[in-house]
């Protein structure tokens, strides 16, 4: 049987250091320098809505103020750029966040570009050529702190991503590199996947199809990281099939209780080193 990836508890242990950290700035330099995050969503999608609450509600536990702007369907990009450029201006303003996905008649590409790298809570605009992760991008930093904390070291281990998002897929690998691992990423256009997942040691599956990864694709004893989050009547599924691939594997994340709560806790962390930033 595998040893299950508690995301949930190590998610609980990061939220208390963020809110040490966040009660440790307020004595040392005032309540000025309280971190604080601006969190916009766009329309009226249930899900988008319910994850901004659970976010909001986040930042209070931890000692971070946050701010909730609910905007209509209808709200144009020019608005919402606008918008978000008064925000980046704004000195009392530390993080931004604005929720995915957005109506499709606004640019999710130009509302990423428009939030100020400093200020960009998600870590979307880590960039890629640059060896400056410390605010990165949150699902991946959760990854690498859930594999740390279960004692699963990636130095000259082969990593293998399947996705390559912007979001997920791409910031892991460079964050497995950073990290000594030898990476292969995978994505739609891989010939022959099963040949790769089956040489992974630690398997990060990011693809957005659920039960995607069988226990066929998976090497015995390997630790295999769920990134997915798919609904099928109304409950959460992972990529990962758990029923097949939880035997054979050494350690697992389940979905839901894995990854989830972790980049949840991952933005409270960027929250609180944005706003360190500005006073140290
Ligand atoms: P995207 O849809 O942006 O990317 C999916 C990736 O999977 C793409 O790179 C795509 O390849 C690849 N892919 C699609 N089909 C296949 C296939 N048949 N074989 C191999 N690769 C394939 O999704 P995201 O990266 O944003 O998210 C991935 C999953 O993670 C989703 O379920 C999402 O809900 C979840 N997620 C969960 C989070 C959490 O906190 N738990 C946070 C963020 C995402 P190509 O590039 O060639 O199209």
């Amino acid at each position: 049987m595998a040893q299950l990836i508690d995301g949930k508890a190590i998610a609980a242990k990061v939220m208390a250091e963020v809110a040490e950290g966040s009660a440790a700035l307020v004595s040392e330099f005032g309540e000025e320098a309280r971190p604080n995050m601006t969190l916009i969503v766009v329309g009226s999608d249930p899900v988008s809505k319910r994850l901004v609450e659970l976010k909001a509600k986040d930042c209070e536990k931890t000692g971070i103020t946050p701010t909730v702007i609910a905007l209509s369907e209808s709200t144009s990009e020019e608005k919402l750029l606008r918008m978000i450029e008064r925000l980046n201006a704004d000195e009392d303003v530390k993080a931004i966040l604005c929720q995915l996905p957005v109506p499709e008649h606004i640019s999710t590409k130009k509302l990423l570009a428009a939030i100020a790298p400093d200020k960009d809570v998600d870590g979307f605009s880590a960039r890629i050529d640059s060896d400056d992760y410390d605010i990165a991008a949150c699902t991946p930093a959760a990854v690498m702190r859930m594999l740390k904390e279960s004692g699963v070291e990636v130095a000259g281990k082969h990593c293998v991503v399947v996705g390559r998002s912007n979001i997920v897929g791409k910031p892991m690998a460079i964050q497995l590199l950073l990290n000594d691992a030898t990476v292969t990423v995978c994505h739609s256009k891989t010939a022959d996947l099963a040949e790769h997942t089956k040489r992974a040691d630690v398997l990060i599956v990011a693809v957005g199809r659920p039960r995607f990864v069988t226990g066929d694709m998976v090497k015995e004893g390997a630790v295999v990281i769920d990134v997915g989050m798919n609904y099928i009547d109304g409950k959460p599924v992972g990529d990962v099939d758990f029923e097949s691939v939880e035997p054979k594997a050494a350690m697992i994340t389940p979905v839901p209780g894995g990854v989830g709560p972790m980049t949840r806790a991952g933005l409270l962390v960027n929250a609180l080193k944005l706003a360190e930033r500005k006073v140290k």
